[in-house]
């Protein structure tokens, strides 16, 4: 029984030989047994190679168990090199679905961070994170600007001004823009209205914030337009979109300035704007004098004061350290507007802000775009500052041919500013890139809607046709060309100053 339960196949042929004892069989029998055994090898050998195939399984649902883990962890393992490479992909495709155009802007920023982790920059030393700040000009609602906007159940949306940049926007950590206008509402004895008295309807800040915006600057010479009313509101509005803002703050108890921490870097924010008074009592953005109390819910300085300035912002910049800031950022309102270059007391500033530890500053006002520059601390000479000293209009109704005192069309450019912070595993945060992207402003009638659409267009040059891509006429093509021959012959030399050094700085 045991033999049989073993071989259950050669007893039963064996019982049945027996019966039959034959003689003549005898030697068939041996070649068919022969046969069989033949047969029962090959069997097994199949059954072999089953029982391989049945393990398989077995051993899949093992190595799916511990190949899981093990694939979790030998997948890392082995790519080390090529986690960084796929990670390094997909930070280019959030770019490319919406413009794949710019690949090469956006993508500069957001691949760093993902590659850096993995690969030592010196013995010993990582890069840990890249954060990248975007920066564009002055959103300055006009009334022009602000009609096209409204929608038929009365609200206003003007995203479609920031559709062409948005992928650009969004290619950045963090976007700031200046809001050069005032949220007072209606509700309050106001209406809606431009220069010289910005009042815009609530709509632009989730306009900005569907474009990518993460901040809006809100100190600038319109910050006091429509008084105490909107001063506040638009601080409120802003809170109640959950949109970052500084420049101005809601009660003395808040900070002055902002420290976010951006793709594992702590960032300092702050915004500065001049201001208009007769004395050193009185803080009044374009002569709108402030009240005692609201005159210290915002950061100002009097042109001719450094030495003030210097005390007010060596302050701010210990206090944005003592949270933590890695790095500081000063976005500033100043100069003459409409001058193509900086004045001296711009410089006085910016040179006062890079001997304070500044790292970059972004500048705005003048409505035209000035030079890019280079600052050398006086007291630090490895310390350098980045200046951009203005950023241009990123929106505006200031149009060459719209406006007598308009002679030019500088007004209808403008800058997407952005800035890479690095950080390394030693603790160094410094800047390791820069990139201006320049902009120009399509005005034109929607044949769809009637209405006027302020169309932000990036004049980026890896863009192959920007007249398919962004629907120009032969002439908006020639005025978008011009515009940006325009800005390159203002931040060119800057730009490549700023370059070159950056390029030149040592490994960490
Ligand atoms: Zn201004």
């Amino acid at each position: 029984m045991p033999d049989q339960n073993q071989r259950p196949f050669p007893p039963h042929r064996r019982r049945r030989r027996r019966r039959r004892i034959n003689p003549n069989f005898i030697i068939f029998c041996m070649a068919v047994l022969l046969a069989v055994v033949l047969l029962v090898l090959s069997v097994m050998a199949l059954v072999m190679s089953l029982s391989g195939d049945d393990e398989k399984p077995k051993a899949t649902d093992a190595t799916i168990q511990t190949t899981e883990p093990t694939d979790g962890t030998a997948e890392p393992a082995i790519p080390t090199t090529e986690p960084s490479a796929s990670t390094t992909e997909p930070s280019a495709p959030p770019v490319a679905p919406t413009d794949p155009t710019q690949t090469t802007e956006p993508s500069a920023s957001t691949t760093a961070p993902t590659t850096a982790p993995s690969e030592p920059i010196a013995p010993g030393i990582t890069l840990i994170g890249n954060a990248t700040i975007g920066a564009t000009g002055d959103i300055l609602m006009h009334k022009p600007c602000i009609r096209p906007g409204e929608q038929s159940d009365g609200t206003y949306d003007f995203s479609a001004y920031f559709a062409h940049i948005q992928a650009y926007i969004n290619a950045t950590d963090y976007a700031v823009a200046n809001l050069e206008t005032t949220l007072a509402g209606l509700d309050l004895g106001y209406e809606y209205s431009g220069y010289p008295q910005f009042n815009c309807p609530d709509g632009i800040v989730p306009s900005l914030q569907g474009a990518g915006f993460d901040m809006l600057l809100t100190a600038n010479n319109h910050t006091y337009d429509t008084s105490s009313v909107g001063f506040h509101r638009t601080m409120q509005v802003m809170k109640e979109y959950g949109m970052d803002f500084t420049g101005t703050f809601a009660s003395r108890e808040e900070d002055n300035y902002l420290v976010r921490e951006i793709d594992g870097i702590r960032i300092g924010m702050i915004c500065y704007t001049y201001e208009d008074a007769a004395d050193a009592a009185t803080v009044a953005p374009n002569g709108h004098v402030m009240t005692k109390e609201d005159a210290q819910l915002i950061n100002t300085f009097h042109k001719k004061d450094v030495a003030g300035f210097r005390t007010s912002l060596s302050a701010d910049i210990a206090n944005m350290e003592a949270d933590g800031a890695e790095a500081i950022v000063l976005f500033i309102h100043w100069g003459d507007e409409y001058a193509l270059t900086q004045n001296a007391d711009q410089e006085a500033l910016a040179q006062t802000a890079c001997d304070l530890g500044v790292d970059v500053i972004v500048g705005g006002h003048a409505h035209v775009i000035q030079p890019m520059d280079l600052l050398t601390s006086t007291t630090d000479s490895d310390h350098k500052t980045v200046c951009l000293y203005s950023t241009g209009n990123a929106i505006s109704n200031q149009r060459q041919g719209l406006i007598s005192s308009i002679t030019t069309a500088h007004t209808e450019d403008g800058i997407l500013f952005s800035f890479t912070f690095a950080k390394y595993s030693d603790g160094t945060v410094r800047v390791e890139s820069v990139e201006a992207l320049p902009t120009w402003v399509n005005l034109y009638t929607s044949t769809e809607t009637w209405k006027k659409v302020y169309d932000i267009i990036p004049l980026d040059k890896s863009t192959a046709d920007w007249k398919t891509a962004f629907g120009l006429t032969d002439d908006t093509l020639s005025q978008a060309e011009a515009s940006y021959d325009r800005t390159m012959a203002i931040i060119g030399d800057g730009l490549a100053e700023v370059n070159a050094y950056l390029a030149s700085l040592p490994e960490v």
